[in-house]
């Protein structure tokens, strides 16, 4: 279970971790603190994206480290190359010898005892 997001009324699963720096009147919104500290607060999802700081105040927003964030473009390229070529690469089904190489649409009506009635 996680800690619940800060904000009065609010009972959502805290997933940003709000730290207010007042010697320098800065707010820095990271990734989920593993202990609670004084000065921080724990907001959800939404809470940390409608965050507002006094005027004058900075906002910094830590990023999660690049080994906790997903693939990269990179990685997603490749798998989209490897799921293209498996869905361009030739289907043959062989069944008892049978190649069937017909479109659906023209199997369909001519199914053994089922017939499709087409409109
Ligand atoms: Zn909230």
């Amino acid at each position: 279970m996680g800690r619940s997001c800060s904000r009065t009324g609010c009972r959502q699963i805290a997933t940003k971790t709000l730290t207010y720096i007042y010697a320098d009147s800065v707010a820095v919104l990271g990734p989920l603190a593993t202990f609670a500290e004084p000065h921080a607060y724990d907001l959800c999802e939404v809470h940390s994206v409608r965050m507002s700081v006094p005027r004058g105040w900075t906002v910094i927003k830590q990023e999660p480290e690049a080994d906790h964030v997903g693939p990269s473009s990179d990685d997603l390229m490749a798998i989209a190359d490897a799921i293209r070529e498996a869905g361009t690469a030739p289907v043959t089904r062989e069944e008892n010898d049978v190649v069937v190489r017909q479109p659906i649409q023209q199997d369909l009506g001519r199914r053994g005892h089922l017939r499709a009635i087409p409109n």
